[in-house]
């Protein structure tokens, strides 16, 4: 179970593929990517990155400067392709990779299913994607602040939206989640040694802080919506 994201000025898919090899060490039984190609453009499949890897060179939407890619250990739902991440929203326009498990989760769903939302996998995943889209109001930091007061338990997650192709939201609790910083470009990964090759500058996230990544920076809110500053953690060490 990992999460690798990307935005800057440089192809996403690799750094992706690549960051998601570095994880490989956490297990996994799934993994997929999401870029932003006219749209969102999901790419995933059940079994190992050597698959999602053949996949995604066969794909003539794989160019992106966003993207967003997960390696799954399923904790709600069998392991297939459909249960694997990333999972977005009925209109597909939010893409949502997760670790960790949403408690509330089958309230959630049952709510959205009342209000006409219909699901296609068994994650607790998904209802954050489809909920994300029920609370979103035009702008990520606020929307993500109405999420967060909605679900309950241990996540990780890396957040996309077609309305906003130059911002990656990311947002933790009790699952690890960092943000690499580089020049024109940033990053999300769950582990240091996922970035390790192309940063050593980290902003190491707290709980329900929420990052919003663009190519030029990178901003850190409270879970109120106040901007918050962090010293930058430099890594000194190699793998
Ligand atoms: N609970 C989610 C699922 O089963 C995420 C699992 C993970 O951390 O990889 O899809």
């Amino acid at each position: 179970c990992g999460i690798v994201g990307y935005i800057g000025e440089n192809q996403a898919v690799p750094v992706l593929l690549n960051g998601l090899s570095k994880l490989e060490y956490r297990g996994y039984d799934s993994a997929g990517i999401s870029v932003y190609h006219d749209g969102i453009h999901t790419i995933k499949v059940k079994g190992k990155l050597a698959g999602l890897r053949e996949k995604v060179e066969k794909d003539d939407k794989k160019s992106s400067h966003i993207g967003i890619g997960h390696t799954r250990w399923a904790t709600h739902g069998v392991p297939n392709e459909i249960n694997s991440h990333p999972h977005n929203s009925q209109n597909g326009k939010i893409s949502v990779v997760h670790n960790g498990i949403i408690e509330n989760y089958l309230e959630l769903k049952n709510m959205l299913i009342e209000k006409g939302y219909t699901f296609k996998s068994e994650t607790d995943t998904e209802v954050v994607a489809q909920l994300f889209e029920d609370l979103y109001d035009g702008d990520m930091v606020s929307t993500t602040r109405k999420l967060l007061e909605k679900i309950r338990g241990a996540y990780a997650l890396g957040i996309m939206c077609t309305d906003h192709p130059d911002i990656l939201v990311a947002v933790r609790k009790d699952c690890p989640l960092l943000i690499g910083l580089g020049k024109g470009e940033n990053y999300i990964a769950s582990d240091i040694p996922a970035l390790l090759e192309y940063t050593r500058d980290y902003y190491l996230l707290e709980t329900n802080e929420i990052a919003v990544l663009k190519n030029d920076g990178v901003k850190l809110y409270d879970i109120n919506g106040k901007e918050i500053k962090k010293e930058v953690y430099h890594v000194t060490w190699d793998i």
